[in-house]
Parts: structure tokens; C-alpha cells; sequence
């Protein structure tokens, strides 16, 4: 964050405000416990804060410290609403382009609040006044803590809060093997482990809370997964008959693209994920080295992310999106080969 912006921001804070803090529609690991350590952070400093997510989120993140007081826009939309219209700041976090919060970017579009973006993805809109993009950063968690750091209260992390940091590198990282995981990130670990941070408890919440049709899900997926051996691609189709099949639940799909990845060779895995409701296939790429797939996802499908974890949709059934997905790939052989 430059001087000026982090200049602003403490200004900016410098007085009780009345703040909304926003993380993306569907939120994960990190949107969650970037957006909890902040609302901490701020009601401590003697702010008033509410955290409105668009919309409901995984089962296995409802243990984190504050999680209970997450207002949801689609399920509480009158209190959702007049928070971020009486909000003086808002704070997004963990996306970098208003359409990521679906619905709810008609009630932020309309807000005079002062906007003050956090985030790591790649190429940032221009909606925020203050802006602390970085796209070497593991996770907006990772931020967060550094952003404490640079308003010089560092002290004031709280075990609570740590939890909330640890999580979201955590989940960010794919427990710290993926490549933006700095000697910095192990460094800010090792400063919320002695802060409070419960590492191993973490795992456990996050990881080792499956239930029964969550595996059986997985079991299906795995079935599915097709492997182009000649692109170093794996794929994976989960229609909406089988999430039902297998009592799908928010955030039971969550890791499933990385099986792909664990095949020896493969370098480009996806996943093409029903949703009925919406009409759409919400699609999840993942990839090793040099492939962009933040660029494949922004240019064909609607998305956008990291290079190496993106996501996207299609509104097209399934055999037409399967049928352009694979009609790209001799487009990257080359990427896809080196
Ligand atoms: P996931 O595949 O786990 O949903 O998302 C992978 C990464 O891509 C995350 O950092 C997520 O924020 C981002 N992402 C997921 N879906 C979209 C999308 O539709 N548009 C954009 N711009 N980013 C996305
Ligand atoms: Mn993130």
C-alpha cells in the first residue's frame, strides 16, 4: 500500500466511523477470515462495523470468532441494506471488481460511503478510493495482517483475530504448498501462532469435519474426471443430479479441482460445477506454472483470478461448455506442453 492511500486510511480512521466490510458472493476460508480479523480489528479500535456478506457460506468456516454476527444480503437484506447505506467507509475484501458480490453491487454502486479495497487478484478495477492491491500477496488474510502491521497496531492482534488470519492464509495457500507462499506468509504463521493462533485445531475445523455424502460426493466427481493426457488437462462435471444425489451442501465441492492436479503430468485441472438455480455452470481452473488460467478464465469464460487459481461460469448445458472447453485447449498446447 503506498504512503499516500495508508496516510489517507488512517485519517480516514482516525475518528469513529460507521463501517460496512464486504467480502466476495460465495465467500471462502479467506474472504471470511480476512473480513472477522478486520471487523475485530475496527470494533476494538471503537468503530462500529458490520460484516455483510452477499451470501451464505460453508458450514465448516461457522466456527470462526464473530462468524455468528456476518449479516447475509440474501437472507437479512432490510439490515443488510441500511448497513451499507449508512456505512461512512466500506471496506471490500478479497475481490477486485464490484461484479463479484452479485446482487448485492447495485446497493454498493449506490453508496457515497469512502471505498477502501483489499485484495490479490490481478488487475483491479478502479472503484476504491484507497486501494491496497497486491497480487505477490498469498491471501487477503496475509494483508490484513500487514495492513495492522503498517497502522502501527500490531499489538493489538488478538487471538481471536490471529484464528481468523491463520485460517484464510491456510485455506488461501492450500495449506502453504501453493506458489505465492512467501517466507513472509510462514513468517506472519509463526507471529500468530505466538499470538494465539491454534494451528492444528484449525486443520482440523477446516479439514477433518467431512460429512459421510460429502465423501461420496468426492467419490462421484473422482469417477467423472476425464483425463486429455495430450493437453495435460483434467476435467471433472458435477451436474446438479448429482449434488442433489449426494445432499450437496455450501462448500462440500470445495478442494475437488485440486485432485486433478495430483495426477502425474496433468498441469491444467477444471471443474464444471451445476448450479439449477442460477442456470449456470460455475467453473473452478487450477493450474502449475507458467499457464495462466487467470487469463484463460477472463478471456472465455466470464471470470478472472490468479495464475495459478481462477474461477468462472458458463450459461451454456453442459455438453456446449464441454464441447468450447475442449475446442481451446490445441489454442495452449504449447502453454500446456512447456
Ligand atoms: P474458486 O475456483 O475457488 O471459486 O476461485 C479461485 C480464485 O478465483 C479465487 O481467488 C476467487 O476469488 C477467484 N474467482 C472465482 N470465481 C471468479 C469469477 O467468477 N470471477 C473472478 N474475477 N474471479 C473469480
Ligand atoms: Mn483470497
Amino acid at each position: 500500500m503506498n504512503l499516500e492511500h495508508l496516510n489517507a486510511l488512517k485519517k480516514l480512521l482516525s475518528s469513529s466511523k460507521k463501517i460496512a466490510i464486504i467480502p466476495h458472493k460465495n465467500p471462502d476460508g479467506d474472504a471470511i477470515g480476512s473480513t472477522l480479523a478486520l471487523w475485530h480489528y475496527l470494533i476494538n479500535c471503537g468503530h462500529t462495523a458490520s460484516i455483510v456478506s452477499p451470501n451464505d457460506y460453508p458450514k465448516f468456516l461457522k466456527w470462526m470468532p464473530g462468524a455468528d454476527k456476518i449479516l447475509n444480503f440474501e437472507k437479512e437484506n432490510m439490515q443488510a441494506k441500511s448497513c451499507i447505506q449508512n456505512a461512512d467507509i466500506v471496506f471490500t475484501l478479497d475481490f477486485n471488481h464490484l461484479g463479484r458480490v452479485g446482487h448485492m453491487s447495485e446497493t454498493l454502486e449506490s453508496s457515497s460511503a469512502t471505498f477502501v479495497m483489499v485484495d490479490h487478484h490481478q488487475e483491479p478495477s478502479d472503484y476504491a478510493k484507497i486501494m491496497y492491491s497486491d497480487v505477490s500477496m498469498s491471501s487477503t488474510c496475509e494483508m490484513v495482517y500487514v495492513l495492522i502491521k503498517k497502522l502501527g497496531d500490531e499489538n493489538s492482534i488478538t487471538s481471536e483475530m490471529a484464528n481468523c488470519i491463520y485460517t484464510g492464509i491456510m485455506t488461501d495457500t492450500g495449506s502453504f504448498k501453493f506458489a505465492a507462499t512467501t517466507s513472509n506468509t510462514h513468517r506472519v504463521i509463526a507471529d500468530l501462532m505466538d499470538k494465539g493462533a491454534k494451528g492444528t485445531e484449525i486443520h482440523h475445523r477446516i479439514y477433518d469435519t467431512n460429512s459421510p455424502s460429502r465423501l461420496h460426493l468426492l467419490g462421484c466427481a473422482l469417477k467423472n474426471m476425464v483425463i486429455l493426457q495430450e493437453y495435460q488437462t483434467a476435467y471433472i462435471t458435477l451436474s446438479q443430479e448429482e449434488l442433489d444425489k449426494y445432499n450437496y451442501q455450501k462448500g462440500d465441492t470445495e478442494g475437488f479441482v485440486n485432485y486433478g492436479l495430483t495426477l502425474d503430468g496433468i498441469r491444467f485441472a477444471v471443474i464444471f460445477i451445476e448450479n439449477k438455480e442460477e442456470g449456470i455452470f460455475k467453473i473452478s481452473f487450477r493450474s502449475v506454472g507458467d499457464f495462466s488460467v487467470n487469463d484463460f478464465a477472463r478471456k472465455h469464460f466470464h471470470g478472472g483470478g490468479h495464475t495459478n487459481a481462477a474461477g468462472g461460469k458458463s450459461d451454456y448445458s453442459i455438453e456446449e461448455t464441454i464441447t468450447y472447453f475442449t475446442s481451446l485447449l490445441p489454442l495452449y498446447k504449447n502453454q500446456l506442453q512447456s
